[in-house]
């Protein structure tokens, strides 16, 4: 690559959850916080970040509203494509990442509406330097791993345990090569019990490199459940 060559990012932004946690008819994602819809918040943020371009995956059926309702009344001119997404969470990134062309790649959970721009400038550096990047922060609480039973089976070091949020920024082949690896291998990964839930255990499982953590925050909440509504607009009050 020419030295002076820019460097190429973009974002998959998430929101192809059917959010059964939240309970409701109203997906979580479309759900308002201080007036504006949970998705608008992380559109927003990437539209005025130094990523280039967005790739937004929703459910199956919401491409037309959602390009309506958010991107052309918001005026997202980054958001490339929106395109539907799959059953699980990492079938939506998979397809997510197939629509983006870039260097780095951030993927993002639209139903984390608190993210701010020193979390993706952290994250960039971050990735820049070790070529996998998951913001989290530093559990508070004791963590247990339960049995079956709902007995206590092991209590893991604190000092050690971080819960980890989105975004996760990869350099681009990395990323895609892992997601191909495990869209191949899915029935088989599956069937040994192997239950994903974010990018970096993609990484992790399907190649031998690793995955740096770096500090989101702790506002940086998932909507999962009705408080976190009431959470996230405290949060956002403050900005
Ligand atoms: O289900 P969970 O809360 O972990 O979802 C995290 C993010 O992934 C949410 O933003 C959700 O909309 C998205 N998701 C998706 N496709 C799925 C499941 C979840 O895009 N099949």
């Amino acid at each position: 690559m020419n030295r002076e060559e820019k460097v190429r990012t973009a974002a998959v932004i998430l929101a192809a959850g059917s959010g059964r946690r939240m309970g409701g008819s109203i997906k979580k994602q479309y759900m308002q916080i201080c007036g504006k819809p949970v998705i608008y918040y992380s559109l927003k943020a990437f539209q005025d970040s130094f990523v280039d371009e967005v790739v937004l995956v929703v459910s199956p059926g919401d491409v037309d509203f959602c390009q309506k309702e958010f991107v052309e009344k918001y005026h997202f001119d980054k958001v490339k494509s929106i395109i539907e997404g799959g059953k699980e969470r990492y079938h939506s990134v998979a397809k997510g990442l197939n629509a983006v062309f870039c260097d780095y790649v951030f993927i993002h959970d639209g139903a984390r509406p608190v993210i701010t721009e020193e979390i993706l400038d952290r994250a960039f550096a971050c990735v820049r330097e070790h070529g996998a990047c998951v913001v989290g922060m530093p559990v508070k609480d004791t963590i247990k791993i339960a049995d079956e039973n709902g007995n206590i089976a092991a209590t893991p070091n604190r000092n050690l345990l971080w819960m980890v949020q989105t975004p996760q920024v990869f350099a681009y082949p990395l990323i895609k090569k892992a997601y191909e690896e495990l869209i191949m291998r899915e029935q088989e990964l599956t069937e040994k019990g192997m239950v994903i839930t974010d990018d970096a255990m993609v990484v992790e499982a399907l190649t031998g490199h690793s995955v740096r953590l770096t500090a989101g925050s702790y506002e940086n909440i998932k909507i999962t459940t009705p408080e976190d509504i009431q959470i996230a607009e405290k949060f956002l009050n403050n900005y």
